[in-house]
């Protein structure tokens, strides 16, 4: 019996090659010193998934693990966590997806799967509570994600079947191929869809109906209720469930920390027609929401008229908006709104794509490419016809689609001439939807990122556009102004590191970062540690939570480091740092890396020449074994 609630107590362990399927009983000690989600699979990769594995090889893991918080009443208790060696980056790689394929897994009685092998031929997994089995998915093989879903769910003659799956991105393996999950959500970044279509496994289907135990459930229902209203009284609430992400388009486009033209510039001169209201008037039809969340971020949208008539998507999110928009030198809306749900029915990760597409035509711009290099395309900016067709011609790699479905990174190499120069990329991963020159922390973070440039990993957003209220809450007066300023350095390592911490508990609990914990800011380590202790009965003073944050953050990067990351590696492209931003607010500023670096080393307790843990803070940390892997460097 395991000791916890919240768990399932159970994962499933799959080898595709010999097809077995063996039920395994959880580690009380895994889920004590890394929770879940996030924390497990960086636990796995570093135990059994060395340098020498190709993340595309049989010998590499695929991880999708809930969460103990999944399917609970805890507000956005709902994230599936999926965790691989990254075929785009060659490190640590995770992605995580809200809707409902989360808490169904749960439900369905498991707290993660681990893929290993190759199967012979195009198989998906489904999980029926207790019954398990590989089935046969010839038929499905070269279908888009949606298309396998209403097929298995027809098959299985239940629509409430969850489903994950990749498109023919994923099985074309495209270095950022993501995995789809019902109901169009996307753990779209680091590739993982690859590394599932190298496995040759075409979906997930789960279904259960089995209830998560709570250890103390009328204190964690009171919690959840307490935070559920705290959420909804936040000030951030109203604009981020009426309008969702898209919302802030029109606000970071003034502090020009809105990638335009490949990062050339950081505001879109007609962002007024792609801003929220503009798609609001254009295509919205309802308010939607993940599995228990208040927030609703979510939309519906419908094209009503002209030559996309009737294409419908939900989750079109802020990023897809600077990355198949501005991005690109587009403001044409419908073309947008069919780029995001092409990227959703491909399989492919709308930011590296948009990101690939848009360092191509900057080379083009710069007549480092030509008609012979492109196979007789001619990438001139805002071609939104040009921008869907070469999306189908990377799922397909066709043509010179191959060479950007191998990541802007490869790509550059492969070009050679200079083109290195204009690739956006930290460790191998395309930049989102910020900008370093126009927000400090968030340049640090992109650059400290476990899984490659990333927004996600520390989330700074108290600095965003400036929140000194919630920088006062929880950090205090003397931090102040600085920490609020986005444009100001002082204290972002701190800022950067405790994001970082807290981001590695919340994507280990199964907790959505856009619902309270980081876009509002409303949920910090006091509560996620009592909904833990009510919800498992697992003793969590916030102390022991952080230090376990602290811990999984720090195994990331020890996985990184075997994997030969320095220093060295946390760098962002020379355009942030020698081109003054041309834009809003951030007119004139550059980002010094290097001071800040300094200083979140010195606070993350690593060596400041290599960038790696000491090894007296993997001793703190429990990490011992890691000193010697790392070479006993002291
Ligand atoms: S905040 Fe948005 S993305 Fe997060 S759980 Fe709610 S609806 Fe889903």
């Amino acid at each position: 019996m395991f000791p916890y609630q919240g768990y399932t107590g159970k994962w499933l362990h799959v080898n595709l090659t010999t097809g077995e399927i063996e039920p395994r009983e959880l580690d009380p000690a895994l889920a004590e010193n890394y929770l879940g989600g996030n924390g497990f699979g960086a636990r796995l990769l570093w135990e059994r998934v060395g340098p020498d594995v190709d993340p595309l090889s049989p010998e590499s893991l695929l991880i999708f693990a809930a969460g103990p918080l999944v399917g609970t009443l805890m507000p956005n208790g709902c994230r599936m966590e999926v965790i691989a060696k990254s075929p785009l980056t060659g490190i640590y790689g995770d992605a995580n997806a809200g809707g409902s394929f989360g808490p169904e897994l749960k439900f369905a009685g498991w707290d993660a799967i681990v893929f290993t092998g190759q199967s012979p031929q195009p198989v998906y997994l489904a999980i029926a509570g207790e019954r398990v089995e590989l089935r046969d998915a010839d038929h499905l093989w070269g279908r888009t994600t949606s298309q396998t879903e209403a097929t298995i769910r027809q098959t299985w003659g239940d629509a409430r079947v969850k489903t994950a799956t990749i498109g023919p991105a994923g099985e074309n393996l495209v270095r950022f191929a993501g995995i789809q999950t019902t109901p169009q959500r996307s753990a779209a970044r680091c590739g993982l869809g690859a590394v599932m279509g190298s496995k040759r496994l075409k979906a997930i289907a789960a279904r259960g109906r089995g209830p998560v135990r709570i250890a103390d459930p009328p204190r964690f229902h009171d919690l959840a209720v307490d935070f559920h209203r705290r959420i909804r009284a936040n000030p951030v609430y109203a604009p981020v469930s009426t309008h969702g992400t898209p919302g802030i388009i029109t606000l970071m486009d003034a502090l020009g920390r809105f990638p335009t033209r490949n990062f050339q510039l950081g505001s879109f001169p007609e962002v007024d027609k792609i801003g929220a209201e503009s798609l609001e008037a254009r295509a919205f039809v309802r308010h939607l929401a993940c599995f228990g969340c208040p927030v609703h971020c979510d939309k519906l949208h419908r094209i009503p008229d002209g030559p996309y008539t009737g294409t419908t998507l939900r989750s079109v999110e802020y990023e897809t908006f600077s990355s198949l928009g501005s991005g690109v030198w587009s403001a044409d809306l419908d073309g947008i709104l069919v780029a995001n749900r092409l990227c959703d029915d491909l399989g492919l990760d709308t930011i590296s794509a948009g990101r690939a597409i848009s360092f191509a035509m900057e080379l083009w711009e710069q007549e480092i490419i030509n008609l012979d290099d492109t196979g007789g395309l001619a990438l001139r900016w805002g071609d939104m016809a040009l921008v869907l067709r070469l999306l189908g011609m990377i799922a397909r790699r066709e043509g010179f689609g191959g060479l950007l479905a191998e990541g802007t990174r490869r790509a550059a190499q492969t070009i050679g001439r200079g083109a290195e120069e204009y690739a956006m990329h930290v460790k191998g991963m395309e930049i989102p939807a910020q900008d370093g020159r126009a927000q400090k922390s968030m340049g640090l973070a992109h650059a400290t990122s476990s899984r490659g440039a990333d927004h996600l990993k520390a989330f700074p957003t108290i600095d965003e556009a400036g929140y000194p209220g919630e920088a006062r809450r929880r950090y205090g007066e003397e931090y102040l102004p600085e920490m609020a300023n986005p444009l100001a350095t002082k204290y972002k390592p701190l800022l950067v590191k405790d994001g970082e911490d807290f981001g590695a508990v919340v994507d280990s609990v199964g907790v959505c970062k856009s619902g309270g914990t980081f876009v509002m800011a409303e949920l910090y380590w006091p509560d996620i540690a009592a909904a833990l202790e009510a919800a498992t009965g697992m003793e969590m003073p916030v102390e022991r939570l952080k230090r376990t944050g602290e811990r999984v953050y720090n195994l990331q990067r020890c996985y990184n480091a075997l994997h030969g990351i320095t220093r060295a590696d946390d760098r962002l492209p020379r355009r942030f740092s020698e081109e003054p931003s041309p834009s809003g607010n951030a007119r004139g500023e550059v980002i010094d890396l290097e001071p800040m670096l300094d200083e979140y080393y010195r606070l993350r307790g690593w060596d400041s020449a290599t960038g790696w843990p000491t090894a007296e803070k993997l001793r703190e940390l429990g990490l011992e074994e890691a000193i010697e892997r790392l070479g006993g460097r002291e």
